[in-house]
């Protein structure tokens, strides 16, 4: 439970971490909260020979909006997406997905841009971000600054497009139009563990119909699962109980869940589907006004 031996570098700012970044190469990762990494670098799953400590960019840590886009950036933790007003007010699907990870410990450090950068499909930020069409923006040598679609983001488990001399900076989620309404919602078997299963879904309505809609789950695959099927078995629909009841069909079958200790592939699959009807009825609850 010793990790290896590594140098540890503070840089002061992004730049001087994407330039040690790039000068180290594959021997150094980034250090966020190092919820993920550490635990992995003590059971030697990792051994980078070089931290490079981002905790102290505190400009990588806000949550604001702009025209068209709610920003986070990705030094912003678990705790301060949990007690911020605008998300608990606005994107409340964000506030159900912090409150559910891990314990306030863990979330007084864990970062959002490290829950999206370790690409672990049991992580629960993935599967909401799919929800919402998140975009990642990632920064690299140069002053290159790419943005990253969140479906062409996860290649594989703990598998990302980030290359190893990039890092995350934010992330933008498009501002809900019209009446929109999100909610995620986990099973886990005791407080703080990862999901047995969880389920993501984010409903936008014009008129009382179904205008978009994103359903994703976490947990059901190597990566996090969007379920297109379902998603459009809801667009066009006033979101009746004949509706999620197809559209939970439809989502059991886009999960890919493997038997663990955590439950059989068969559980897992009724797990999503009761799950989604779930999800899909506090969305549209919520889009209408409700909470
Ligand atoms: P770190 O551990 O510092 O980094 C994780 C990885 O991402 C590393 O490879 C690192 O190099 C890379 N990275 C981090 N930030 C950046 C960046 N900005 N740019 C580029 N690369 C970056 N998570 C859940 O989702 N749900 C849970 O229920 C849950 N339970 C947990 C329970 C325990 C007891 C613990 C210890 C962790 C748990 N986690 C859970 C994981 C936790 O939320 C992690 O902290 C989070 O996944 C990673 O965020 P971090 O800031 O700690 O990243």
């Amino acid at each position: 439970m010793i990790p290896g031996s590594f140098d540890y570098h503070s840089p002061k700012t992004i730049d001087e971490a994407i330039k040690l970044l790039d000068d180290l190469g594959e021997d150094a990762k980034v250090l966020a909260g190092g919820h993920s990494l550490i635990p992995m670098m003590k059971w030697r799953l990792a051994e980078p020979a070089h931290l490079v400590d981002i905790s102290r960019l505190s400009d990588l840590s806000y949550i604001k909006e702009n025209e068209n886009y709610l920003c986070i950036g990705a030094m912003t933790t678990e705790t301060a997406l949990e007690t911020n007003q605008l998300i608990s007010e606005k994107y409340t699907i964000l506030k159900d997905t912090s409150e559910v990870i891990a314990d306030p410990l863990v979330r007084n450090l864990a970062t959002l841009g490290g829950n999206i950068a370790h690409g672990d499909p049991a992580n629960d930020h993935p599967a909401t971000m799919l929800a919402l069409n998140a975009i990642v923006v990632v920064c690299g040598p140069n002053e290159s600054k790419r943005e990253i679609n969140i479906d062409d983001f996860f290649l594989g488990p703990l598998w990302t497009a980030l290359q190893e001399n990039e890092i995350l900076t934010e992330i933008k989620i498009p501002k809900p139009q019209n009446d929109t309404g999100g909610c995620y919602l986990k099973l886990e078997r005791k407080v703080g563990d990862y999901a047995i299963a969880a389920v993501a879904v984010n409903l936008e309505f014009d008129n009382g119909q179904c205008k978009s809609a994103g359903v994703a789950l976490t947990n059901v695959g190597p990566t996090p699962v969007r379920a297109k099927s379902a998603q459009n078995s809801l667009i066009g629909t006033d979101v009746t109980d004949e509706a999620i009841f197809q559209a939970c069909e439809l989502a059991a079958e886009a999960s890919q869940p493997i038997g663990d200790h955590r439950g059989s592939e068969d559980y897992k699959r009724g797990v999503i589907k009761t799950l989604t009807g779930r999800a899909i009825r506090k969305a549209k609850s919520r889009a209408m006004g409700g909470n």
